[in-house]
């Protein structure tokens, strides 16, 4: 069993970066701002913030760190996408667009709760976390299909917010903007689990 304290990177090249590493912390594990392939290396699970999915994706490949990150997940390591990172997380997007990193069984829909509410927060219902997370949705994508092996973990609206896929966790809107740290607490034991499965 590994003795020191877990580390959790967030990738932080664009976006709501500080809130994750904030709500990391409080959950009582190392957070770590992963810029470069060396420190994505470091950690045992990963956090893909919210912010601007193409923006990240444009840092991502000046990075170099594409083929890295898509290894970090296939060699079974936990990575979270939240809002902008769910979208990176899709194997499709609705609009054709190809800034996607194709690591869950998802489709996925930019900009899907319309123009005239840019944001809003509601009460959701959390399948295995918790009956009523107060979660805060800014220009959020929804899930519009989800293949083979992927749970569906919260709907609002009948439309999919929330998934897992084995060691893989993607939501639309924004856990670490709140005080509850359910969420991140639930992405930690993911990484405990794959830790104790390896
Ligand atoms: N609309 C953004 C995008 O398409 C996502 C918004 C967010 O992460 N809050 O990338």
């Amino acid at each position: 069993m590994n003795q020191r304290k877990l580390r959790v990177g967030v990738l932080a090249l664009q976006g709501a970066v500080r809130e994750h590493l904030k709500a990391l912390e409080k959950c009582g594990v190392e957070a770590v701002a992963v810029k470069s392939n060396d420190q994505l290396e470091l950690v045992d699970g990963l956090i893909i913030p919210g912010g601007e999915s193409t923006t990240i994706r444009r840092l991502l490949d000046t990075s170099g760190m594409v083929a890295n990150l898509i290894r970090f997940a296939q060699a079974g390591k936990p990575v979270f996408g939240t809002c902008a990172g769910l979208i990176l997380m899709a194997k499709t997007l609705v609009s054709g667009e190809t800034h996607n990193l194709g690591l869950m069984n998802i489709k996925v829909q930019r900009n899907s709760f319309g123009r005239q509410v840019d944001s809003f927060e509601t009460e959701l219902d959390i399948k295995g976390v918790t009956g009523s997370f107060n979660a805060v949705f800014i220009r959020a994508p929804h899930i519009v299909e989800v293949g083979d092996g992927v749970e569906v973990l919260s709907k609002y609206d009948d439309r999919i917010v929330m998934v897992r896929e084995k060691h893989l966790l993607g939501c639309s809107f924004h856990p670490e903007l709140t005080d509850d740290n359910s969420i991140t607490e639930y992405f930690i034991s993911m990484i405990k689990e794959s830790q104790a499965a390896s």
